[in-house]
């Protein structure tokens, strides 16, 4: 029971420490702002900003709650145990037991959030002004995504469940083998392969945005035929821009609602720090601390997935690959969060480089401009708490962005 007890702790622990932080962010958004940022933003967008905000976090507050009431509901009555045995008596094959465990929790999970996607697009998002998706469109995507995961999903799941039972002495480095060329083979392809599913991906069209990039690209040695638009608008009015990819694959992608709401200057500086990721090797450190990150956690799984009390805990009839996964995850949360909180800090310290690398090529001026608009269209938060911003944030606020800038 002691198990139990402690993954209750920690997931309650987890809970409290969240709302508490993000009650502490909407507080500090209504606080003083530098005079810089004063001048930039007015009261009323200012209002509007934290009502978009107040909205998300009411959200996420219920949301939150539902989710640790449904997990602690499950653990206390012994519920996933209670699957497990279910399932047992229409398969006989371990790694099949495995497949469709994680297959009724997937689909049940999918189900249970639905509703909340659904408010959040077609209340919140349209509330404001950014949804541009139909009802259609929001289902089809769901069903897509659910098609892919089931697929590539299940390849993955049911080949690293063979290999769990057939190989236990070798599990932990294989499944790390076949984890990362998968990741390998996703960072080369996801744009290539997975994109096209949901979006459709043009190369810049002729035109004086077209001759400046290629000048640009010129001088920082990038290949302007990796510059693609996408279609971002058919889904939301918020704009983006994305480096991705390695080697022959690299590629930048705009959105085509940044290409409308900036000028041609600003698109260059948007896309200068896109160059800098590139250029400073963003993608392959992230490839490298991934497939490291994902060893780590398969050795600890395999030195831990032996413990009987794991299963006992949830009430399993006896050891499985997908319990011992589950309890795993639940018992691994407060280093997954201590791992996230170093790679935010890692991705803004990256985030600071591109922008430097930007500056460098002469666009300081316009990218703290196209920055400034990009949090006014977005309505992104101008004033986070320093603690949210240090659990949060993969990019940093835009006042320090801009500060950093201008250290250029
Ligand atoms: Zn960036």
């Amino acid at each position: 029971m002691i198990v139990l007890y402690v993954i209750l702790i920690i997931l309650v622990l987890e809970y409290v420490v969240g709302e508490v932080v993000d009650y502490l962010n909407l507080k500090h958004e209504l606080k003083p702002i530098s005079p810089e940022l004063a001048e930039k933003f007015t009261f009323s967008l200012r209002k509007k900003m934290h009502l978009y905000h107040v909205a998300n976090y009411r959200t996420g507050f219920f949301h939150s709650l539902f989710s640790l009431v449904v997990i602690l509901t499950l653990l206390f009555s012994f519920g996933f145990g209670e699957i497990d045995s279910y399932i047992r008596k229409f398969v006989e094959h371990e790694v099949m037991v495995s497949v469709v465990f994680f297959a009724v929790i997937g689909i049940a999970a999918s189900i249970l959030s639905l509703p909340w996607q659904v408010f959040n697009v077609f209340y919140i998002e349209n509330r404001f002004g950014f949804n541009r998706q139909s009802v259609k469109l929001f289902f089809v995507d769901k069903l897509k995504g659910l098609l892919l995961t089931a697929l590539i999903g299940g390849f993955l799941l049911t080949l690293i469940t063979y290999i769990y039972y057939q190989f236990p002495d070798n599990f932990w480095w294989l499944a790390w083998v076949i984890f990362a060329a998968f990741s390998l083979f996703m960072t080369m392809f996801y744009s290539s392969i997975i994109v096209p599913l949901f979006n459709k991906q043009k190369p810049l069209e002729d035109g004086s945005l077209r001759t400046k990039i290629e000048e640009v690209a010129k001088r920082a040695n990038f290949k302007l035929e990796n510059v693609f638009v996408i279609d971002g608008s058919k889904r939301s009015s918020k704009s983006n821009a994305y480096f991705t990819g390695l080697g022959a694959k690299k590629r930048i992608v705009l959105y085509d609602t940044l290409i409308n709401d900036l000028e041609e200057d600003e698109i260059m500086a948007v896309l200068s720090h896109e160059i800098g990721h590139y250029r400073k090797k963003h993608i392959i450190i992230n490839l490298i601390t991934g497939v490291l990150q994902t060893g780590f956690i398969l050795f600890l799984f395999d030195f831990i997935a032996s413990y009987e009390a794991l299963y006992v805990a949830i009430g399993a009839e006896k050891p499985s690959f997908h319990l011992g996964l589950l309890v795993f995850g639940f018992l691994f949360t407060p280093l997954s969060i201590i791992i996230s909180l170093a790679m935010n800090y890692w991705s803004r310290k990256a985030e600071y480089q591109a922008d430097g690398f930007a500056a460098t090529l002469g666009y300081k001026n316009q990218l703290k401009s196209s920055l400034i608009k990009l949090t006014d269209k977005n309505l992104s938060n101008i004033n986070p708490h320093p603690i949210y911003v240090f659990m949060h944030y993969s990019h940093p606020p835009l006042n320090n962005r801009l500060q950093n800038l201008d250290k250029n």
